[in-house]
């Protein structure tokens, strides 16, 4: 399933994302006269409320799933989650990427945190404050935690993911190097797009070989793919998982390939109005344009 929220009118929903519309999972809910959880965070957190939204999903018929859906172009769609635990984040972790700003390859994974003010969803905009000079993209495939992880081993990590989004890590490469942490960087009001939806893991057994591709004003300028990366999903969740308990709603960004405007010569710094565009195969498209406000 794809999991997406949206609004429609007022009133928040969430529900299966099919290429043309959205299906409220509450209203089949409602017309099987069952329960879910009425907000996706709890959803996430609820097996066997996943299991009934695909058993609902599987009974309905067509007349029950028209009743119950709206065109993608009637909802704003929102960023799938908005006060996540913790935004876990992967620096340098695409050869190609550690190649082209001159990095060392990692032995052990290189963690930073957004927070989740950051966060924004597809279609808004990233706000470029005029004393930002650095702007940069960096296209990531985003895992989403359904269950409470501590000290994983490998071969159960995969068992602790809900499943997997889209992340712009959106960066301001002159607070990122002032000082000796990341985070002012990577921690402005709307540095955390995602979206536009959770692919569930079911419907995505292998995260390990998808292309990643970012788009700035149409202009290509990352093609990459998940397989090279230097740790796998499974591997980040072991490293992870030995430091800090991994929560339901948990996101870890994987990391980026390479062709961030920052190794460009000259950079092509993101400037007010330019669009960016991430697809993920299997997922779908993350867009956002740069406001300077
Ligand atoms: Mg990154």
């Amino acid at each position: 399933m794809k999991i997406a929220r949206y609004q429609l009118e007022d009133k928040e929903c969430y529900g299966i994302m099919e290429p043309a519309r959205l299906i409220s999972l509450l209203s089949l809910a409602k017309r099987f006269k069952t329960h879910l959880p009425n907000k996706i965070d709890a959803f996430i957190a609820d097996e066997n409320a996943q299991k009934t939204a695909e058993t609902l999903f599987k009974k309905a018929n067509k007349n029950e799933l028209d009743a119950a859906a709206t065109p993608l172009s009637e909802a704003r769609l929102l960023a799938p989650l908005v006060s996540p635990p913790k935004i876990l984040c992967l620096g340098l972790n695409y050869r190609t990427h550690v190649a082209e700003t001159k990095a060392i390859l990692p032995e052990e994974p290189v963690i930073f945190m957004k927070p989740h003010t950051a966060i924004t969803g597809s279609n808004q905009k990233i706000i470029k404050r005029p004393f930002v000079k650095e702007l940069d993209y960096e296209g990531e495939l985003a895992v989403v935690i359904g269950k409470k992880a501590k000290d994983i081993p490998i071969s159960e990590a995969l068992n602790c993911v809900f499943g997997y989004t889209i992340l712009n890590d959106v960066s301001a490469r002159d607070f990122q190097f002032k000082g000796s942490q990341w985070t002012p960087g990577k921690s402005f009001d709307t540095f955390a797009p995602i979206g536009p939806c959770i692919v569930t893991k079911e419907e995505m057994p292998d995260a390990g070989n998808l292309a990643v591709r970012t788009w700035v004003n149409g202009e290509l300028r990352q093609d990459g793919n998940t397989r090279d990366m230097i740790f796998g999903v499974a591997q980040i969740i072991y490293h992870l998982s030995r430091v800090m308990t991994l929560e339901p709603c948990d996101i870890i960004a994987t990391g980026t390939p390479s062709g961030v405007a920052m190794a460009m010569k000259p950079p092509k710094w993101l400037k007010h109005s330019d669009a960016i565009r991430i697809e993920i195969e299997g997922i779908g498209v993350l867009e956002n344009q740069v406001e300077e406000r």
